[in-house]
């Protein structure tokens, strides 16, 4: 299993297989020939069918046309059959003879794989992939979570996730700030700054509850503009741990270093995924992102709240089954209905399953690892209109009755 810092990429939305992903694979592609006259890239599957709402050929266009002319062809109904996301990049010289071509895969999350080539692979990080075998490492050890991370990446880790944590204040403190419409045509106007005067009315608990939602909005906007963020583990799901470290800050007083503590341990529980199932809305459903988003908000809150090493995989482990089945089918290709708001009801539910686990001594039926295997078998049965194609669900609903 590869390090944390795959789950928390820092970059701009709105979405990590969408954007970062494809960019990124646009700088590496573009490295190699930077000779070329010309570029032809080809979008297919998911990437295809709401790459215009999610702006892929932008971030592509962005990195190729600077140099070279650049021509996007879009594939929807094309499923290459590695994965749901497939792009290939062609390079041309002078005469239009083809240099170069290059097919590769952005499987969630910023990262990039093909049947010769696989980030999430290369560089093995931590020997124990399964969260039972971390569990019992930890209870006959003394040791948590956290410092099983510290042991594998070593102390440099605290740097990055300070990091990582600055940018995702930031972006809650700038979601705060404005207001305006969303871009892509839909008319959303951003909620969060209105959310939070509304809930600073309020007596304590409903309060504490609209601050959540305010910070989950905050951030969840940010993205749909394109602002800075921090992926967790995607940039449609990047609303979830924000706002639930941010409340626990304000309102818990809670110091950074035990913040960066549940990062990482909130981290790992999402790499834990990303190895053995998905956090790929095209791959799984918003289960791998919503879903696992809320998982890591729900071991990291355990863990600030004194959760034992069960109690906190059992927390983990209620955020991600209840999300079971959860379709992406996001309107018009955009990342805003229904993401932005379900952001803020999976942190709000991260927080309670927090309180339930901790109200618990941690025994439970089901585990976290059974859970990720049935998400990942559960996506393998959704159909692909209810995996980020925009062709079901809320998406083609609200396209009948609305556009
Ligand atoms: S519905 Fe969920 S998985 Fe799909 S784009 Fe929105 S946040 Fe991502």
């Amino acid at each position: 299993m590869e390090s944390i810092k795959q789950i928390y990429r820092i970059g701009h939305g709105p979405s990590s297989s969408h954007t970062m992903g494809p960019m990124r694979a646009a700088q590496m592609f573009l490295e190699k020939h930077p000779e070329a006259a010309s570029f032809e890239v080809t979008l297919y599957g998911s990437l295809a069918a709401t790459g215009k709402g999610h702006m892929t050929d932008e971030a592509i266009l962005n990195v190729l046309r600077p140099v070279a002319p650049t021509t996007i062809h879009w594939e929807p109904k094309v499923f290459l059959p590695f994965h749901p996301n497939g792009m290939l990049f062609e390079a041309f010289d002078t005469e239009g003879k083809k240099l170069d071509s290059w097919t590769i895969y952005s499987i969630g999350g910023g990262t990039l794989a093909n049947e010769t080539y696989n980030e999430q692979t290369t560089n093995e990080v931590y020997k124990m992939h399964y969260i039972r075998d971390i569990l019992k490492w930890c209870e006959d050890t003394g040791y948590s979570y956290w410092e099983y991370v510290e042991q594998c990446e070593g102390k440099e880790i605290w740097d990055y996730l300070a990091e990582v944590w600055e940018v995702m204040q930031e972006a809650v403190r700038r979601g705060l700030e404005s207001e305006g419409i969303l871009p892509g045509g839909l008319g959303i106007r951003r909620k969060a700054s209105d959310y939070m005067i509304r809930a600073r009315g309020y007596g304590s608990s409903i309060k504490s509850r609209g601050m959540v939602y305010a910070y989950a909005l905050a951030v969840s906007e940010e993205n749909a503009c394109g602002g800075k963020i921090v992926t967790a583990p995607t940039c449609g799901s990047c609303g979830v741990m924000p706002a639930v470290l941010y409340h626990l800050k304000e309102t818990r007083e809670f110091r950074d270093s035990r913040i960066l503590r549940a990062l990482a341990t909130a981290g790992l529980f999402g790499n834990v995924v990303r190895t053995n199932a998905s956090v790929s809305g095209a791959e799984v459903g918003c289960q791998g992102e919503v879903g696992v988003a809320c998982a890591m908000a729900a071991a990291a809150a355990s863990q600030l709240f004194g959760g034992t090493a069960a109690q906190v995989e059992y927390a983990a482990e209620m955020g991600l089954e209840h999300h079971l089945g959860l379709t992406c089918d996001p309107v018009c290709g955009l990342v805003q209905i229904p993401c932005i708001e379900r952001n803020a009801f999976a942190a709000a539910r991260a927080l309670d399953a927090n309180t339930f686990s901790n109200f618990s001594d941690g025994r439970h039926r089901v585990s976290f690892d059974q859970v990720v295997e049935v998400m990942q078998q559960t996506g393998n049965d959704l159909p692909s209109l209810y995996k980020e194609t925009s062709e079901g669900g809320l998406a083609k609903k609200y396209n009948v009755e609305h556009m």
